[in-house]
């Protein structure tokens, strides 16, 4: 290490944009002894899971709960819905985008993709012109990111709820809010989605591991013909065992310890509370590299991301250099950069369990590392940051005293 220590001093600086930081509230919860997974406190557990992750995708119907990786959702939302050969439309909106793709070529489905240029979110006229030329209405899906992990870019989910309704289509919504969900503003019913993805390891504070489908009516009636082979994730019986409190096959029980105590701290904080707290982080770390004179990868400001600000670095400096750099001399980790943007950016996280000081610590490292890469900029990104969060506490505080 560059302090010339063998022992990292303090806690690690992790800033990528999940798995994020688990409060220690909830590995307590996890650190318990394994409990029956067919006995009466198993139950009493699983239905207050089963329950509580309903009021955070904000849906009455049944949420399905994997043991599995954010991936198998995306797998279990096809498999469970769709048959070889159909159709589907899906957004290139970065590189998360393009894995979706990828896999519903492998599963034998064919995906029509939407290029964008990755700065931008999916674009709602864009899929209602594809939808309108679909005559025969056979597209059976249209499957987009809420948030764009890769680049830090926001869809809006009601704007294309609305598109696929003025085309007039049957499609199917699908949605992967695997890096916003908890983070930001979700409604699964409300905006008539048929399929949320979520997983575990991001807004959630959970470890990674744990993955969910939200269901509509329709998604749940398409299950009933869809052909693509599924066992593992069907979810007939999961569905059927869920109602008594129990899982077809041995669930991640102690998760769902932790899943528990993640879904009472963010009620305890209030939904909007949490949404404001991620919207107050993102906009002092905009404001923060913005005055360092670096670019966002978004380019659409009504379009940045709550949870993550992907950072271009500019030309000649190696992204990947400066984030082992900064790794080496200050213990922090950024996301990493991919595809189209592969040396060029760094990605910094700001989701999760995290507070106002939290985000300091990680935007003056990454002011020093900038010093120290050599990296051209103006210096006094984190006095920008300081001032907008003190104001944004000012206001709060005025309103206290009044
Ligand atoms: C993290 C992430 C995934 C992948 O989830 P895994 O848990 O790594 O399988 C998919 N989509 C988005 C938007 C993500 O942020």
């Amino acid at each position: 290490m560059a302090q010339n220590s063998s022992r990292a001093i303090g806690r690690h600086h992790l800033h990528i944009p999940g798995p994020t930081p688990v409060p220690d509230r909830i590995l307590r919860a996890i650190d318990t002894p394994i409990i029956d997974h067919r006995g009466p406190e198993f139950a009493k557990l699983a239905k207050r899971c089963l329950e509580g992750i309903k009021t955070i995708f904000k849906t009455a119907n049944p949420v399905i709960i994997y043991t599995a990786t954010g991936t198998g959702a995306w797998e279990a939302a096809l498999a469970n819905t769709m048959s070889p050969g159909d159709r589907i439309i899906m957004v290139e909106t970065g590189q998360f985008g393009t894995l979706w793709k990828n896999m519903a070529k492998k599963l034998g489905l064919k995906p029509e993709f939407i290029h964008t240029d990755w700065r931008h979110p999916a674009d709602p006229a864009a899929i209602e012109a594809k939808l309108k030329d679909d005559k025969n209405k056979e597209i059976k899906a249209v499957c987009v990111l809420h948030n764009e992990t890769s680049t830090g870019t926001l869809s809006d989910i009601a704007a294309i709820r609305k598109a696929i309704d003025a085309a007039g289509h049957p499609a199917l919504l699908f949605v992967d809010t695997i890096s916003s969900l908890a983070s930001t503003d979700y409604r699964h019913d409300e905006w008539g989605v048929d399929v949320t993805v979520g997983g575990s390891q991001k807004g959630l504070m959970l470890p990674p591991g744990m993955s969910f489908n939200a269901v509509s009516d329709k998604a749940l009636a398409a299950a009933k013909t869809a052909k693509l082979p599924k066992s593992f994730w069907s979810w007939d019986d999961m569905i059927t065992m869920n109602k008594s409190g129990f899982f077809p096959y041995t669930p991640a029980t102690n998760m769902l310890q932790g899943l528990a105590v993640a879904i009472d701290m963010l009620h305890e904080e209030g939904l909007d509370n949490v949404f404001a707290r991620h919207g107050r982080l993102a906009e002092a770390t905009r404001r923060a590299v913005k005055h360092w004179g670096l670019d966002i990868i978004c380019a659409d400001p009504k379009a940045y991301s709550p949870t993550l600000t992907a950072v271009l670095t500019p030309d000649g400096v190696d992204a990947d250099a400066f984030r082992a750099l900064a790794l080496e001399h200050f213990n922090i980790a950024y996301g990493a950069s991919f595809g189209r943007f592969a040396g060029k950016m760094f990605r910094i996280g700001h989701l999760g369990d995290i507070n106002d000081g939290d985000l300091l610590g990680g935007l003056a490292i990454t002011e020093m590392a900038l010093s120290l890469a050599n990296v051209p900029h103006k210096k006094g990104g984190v006095q920008v940051a300081m001032d907008y969060l003190t104001s944004a506490h000012g206001g709060a505080a005025r309103r206290a005293a009044e």
